[in-house]
């Protein structure tokens, strides 16, 4: 039998895996035992469960297949990020990275090979969408980057933010399977308050969250809370514009109670003018919200810079001054082009 013919192993839920060993015959647990081998211990191959028989493994081998990830490159940053290009059993690579501070380590991983949406200052949009990642996938970057903080950073990996390569939202249920088995106990059995899902705003799925009551957090790439300048640099806003989407993350708030969180870049003759500013405002308060300022990338041609201090200062001012959380993020693995918009698969 070829390879690629046989099925993959961690697309089957427990129940169709116990099913598959009581009709060979076998016992329903064993079932359990395999189960517990790919997601909890993250078994690599057949041959590494220790715990069943040779007859069993070979059972498998003849059946499935384990695409594991595997982690292509590891770069390290001067300042401790971990930029990993990590190779897909298609050969396609996508990348994922480990951000440490003093007190805890943040997994930021990707949900699709390129992306489905077209940000002019984002490096990943240029690779546009290959394929989505499939929860084995999203899972196991998780789980590579948990080994490197025990390895590097001597603690477990404390934080994870779907802010990698791709538009979760856009695979939505696979993106839903990997966070199951990430805060399952059969999983990693990370608490979901720890994980956060940035989205370029999709309302109908932003929607489809909060019916659903998920425990994750919330983040929104927002970038202008003006429909004329946020299509000019986010071109899908012109089919959900921001009236969509603000009705959409009340209805998210209303559901859920969780405060959201937007992220925002200040470019320079783009969006710091006080009218932007006013516009940001007005925007967040429906709901308790907090901004970032993150600091911009530069990706290539310089369309876009980064604003002044003062524009940024003015932000600051009229953000506390109106009672919305604001930080200012400095970007971290600059030097390995690991920050926000610059996964594009260089190197
Ligand atoms: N598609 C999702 C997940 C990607 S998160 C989303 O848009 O939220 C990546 C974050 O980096 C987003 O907030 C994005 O707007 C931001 N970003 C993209 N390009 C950037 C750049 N060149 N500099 C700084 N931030 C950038």
């Amino acid at each position: 039998m070829k390879t690629n013919s046989k099925k993959d192993i961690r697309s089957m839920t427990k129940e169709q895996l116990r099913d598959f060993f009581v009709e060979k015959g076998d016992k329903a647990f064993r079932g359990n035992q395999v189960y517990e081998w790919l997601w909890q211990k993250s078994a690599h191959s057949f041959d590494g469960m220790t715990n069943v028989s040779k007859e069993t493994r070979e059972l498998l081998d003849a059946n499935f297949v384990i695409n594991h990830i595997k982690v292509d490159q590891m770069q390290r940053s001067k300042d401790g990020t971990i930029k990993n290009a990590v190779r897909l059993h298609d050969g396609l690579i996508v990348e994922s990275v480990l951000i440490p501070t003093s007190k805890r380590t943040t997994a930021c991983v990707s949900s699709q090979v390129g992306c489905s949406l077209d940000c002019k200052f984002c490096a990943t949009a240029r690779l546009k969408r290959m394929r989505n990642l499939n929860p084995d996938e999203i899972y196991d970057q998780v789980v590579a980057i948990d080994s490197q903080s025990k390895l590097y950073h001597n603690m477990p990996l404390s934080n994870i933010v779907f802010m990698g390569m791709g538009e979760p939202l856009m695979n939505y249920n696979n993106v839903l399977k990997a966070i199951d088995k990430i805060t399952s106990p059969e999983g990693l059995g990370m608490s979901s308050k720890r994980i956060t899902v940035s989205t370029s705003g999709v309302p109908k799925m932003i929607r489809k969250m909060a019916d659903e009551k998920v425990k994750f957090k919330l983040a929104v790439s927002l970038h202008s809370a003006i429909d004329e300048i946020r299509t000019s640099i986010m071109p899908f806003n012109a089919n959900f514009t921001l009236k969509d989407l603000r009705e959409s993350l009340q209805y998210w708030y209303e559901q859920t109670k969780s405060r959201i969180t937007y992220e925002y870049v200040v470019w320079q003759g783009i969006n710091d003018s006080k009218k932007d500013v006013d516009a940001l405002v007005d925007f967040c308060r429906f709901a308790p919200s907090k901004v970032n300022l993150i600091e911009y990338n530069p990706i290539d041609d310089g369309e876009f810079r980064q604003a002044s201090n003062k524009a940024i200062e003015m932000y600051v001012n009229t953000l506390e001054d109106n009672g919305i959380t604001v930080t200012v993020r400095r970007s971290r693995g600059k030097d390995i082009d690991a920050a926000c918009g610059q996964l594009a698969n260089k190197s």
